[in-house]
């Protein structure tokens, strides 16, 4: 179940160096993979930490083949539980993803008409942008509530004709009633906002659902995206800004993924990990030297992990790119 992973996940550079600190750090999800995966430490501490002497990047080696990567984000671990506790405290509190000041310093500095995010539709500024456009912030809830309800009112597998029937009644009434409340509270006014999409990859999707109803197929509804895949054509794509909030470590192909969303944007926000204990189910993990390597290849980056007023628990960063020259930043 294990793969050798002896080139870099990002630059492909094979200079890679183990690092000195090896330590086995558990917590909640590598338990709940070893569980799922009947493993021990003993397998686990198999993994050794290497750093990437060309872009910084630190992974581990070896670490799970891709079949049991996948199965990681999809069986052992299917429900991104942060993302969900993100949509959940948004509609019971009005409360957003805390990334401090990051999306008022965001809406002044740049003129943002066209947004895009890549997977996980939680974790980052949907929801900002979804806030903006409600006139009754009190329908928020009742907004949220009936689109699940009525996602799940769609699933009639088992039931009888008759059921069936009294369902699809049901469905057609929440559709409706849901149609009215967004005519009347929502703002004719809204930015296009684009959800890229990677099923197949180590990211939560496929089984990442609450209450049955799949994160993706929620935030389609609620915040009207248009859904892509990044290895689609993108022709004719022009965004003003790209966000990747904790994405970009969840991916096979980080590297397509960046160029991707610089080539279609022009600006991204990173929002990564740095953590450089690397655990272990992460394949791997951006360090703070990462912009230095950006910056090498012509990305222009802004570190904004200190100017956005955020308490941090663990080592984090992040950082707005662009294939342009970023315009001086006001921080207010
Ligand atoms: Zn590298």
């Amino acid at each position: 179940m294990f793969a050798k992973y002896k080139t870099c996940c990002f630059c492909n550079s094979k200079n890679l160096k183990k690092d000195n600190n090896q330590k086995l750090k558990l917590n909640f999800y590598i338990e709940a993979i070893m569980s799922h995966f009947n493993l021990n430490k003993k397998k686990i501490s198999k993994m050794k930490v290497y750093t990437c002497k060309n872009c910084n990047l630190k992974q581990n080696n070896p670490w799970f083949d891709k079949e049991h990567a996948i199965r990681i984000y999809s069986n052992a671990y299917g429900q991104h539980n942060k993302g969900w506790s993100n949509l959940i405290n948004y509609k019971n509190k009005g409360t957003f993803p805390d990334h401090g000041k990051l999306f008022d310093l965001l809406m002044k500095n740049l003129k943002i008409k066209k947004y895009a995010e890549f997977n996980s539709p939680f974790m980052g500024l949907l929801l900002n942008f979804f806030d903006k456009e409600i006139k009754n912030k009190k329908t928020r809830k009742l907004f949220i509530d009936q689109n699940i309800k009525y996602l799940s009112s769609r699933q009639l597998a088992g039931f009888s004709l008759k059921e069936k029937k009294k369902s699809n009644i049901f469905s057609k009434k929440l559709f409706k009633n849901l149609l009215k409340l967004k005519n009347k509270n929502f703002s004719k006014k809204k930015i296009e906002k684009y959800l890229f999409s990677d099923n197949y990859d180590m990211c939560w999707g496929i089984n990442d659902n609450y209450k049955s109803v799949n994160s993706k197929s929620l935030a389609t509804e609620l915040f009207d995206l248009k859904i892509k895949s990044l290895h689609s054509n993108l022709k004719g794509i022009n965004l003003d800004l790209f966000g990747i909030f904790h994405t970009l470590d969840h991916t096979f192909v980080p590297k397509k993924i960046l160029d991707n969303a610089l080539n279609l944007s022009k600006n991204v926000i990173v929002y990564c990990h740095v953590n450089p204990e690397l655990n272990k189910q992460h394949l791997f993990t951006f360090t703070k030297d990462f912009l230095k390597y950006l910056e090498k290849n012509k990305i222009f980056t802004i570190d904004l992990t200190n100017k956005i007023n955020k308490q941090y628990n663990s080592p984090e960063l992040y950082f707005l790119c662009s294939k342009k020259k970023i315009k001086k930043f006001n921080y207010y």
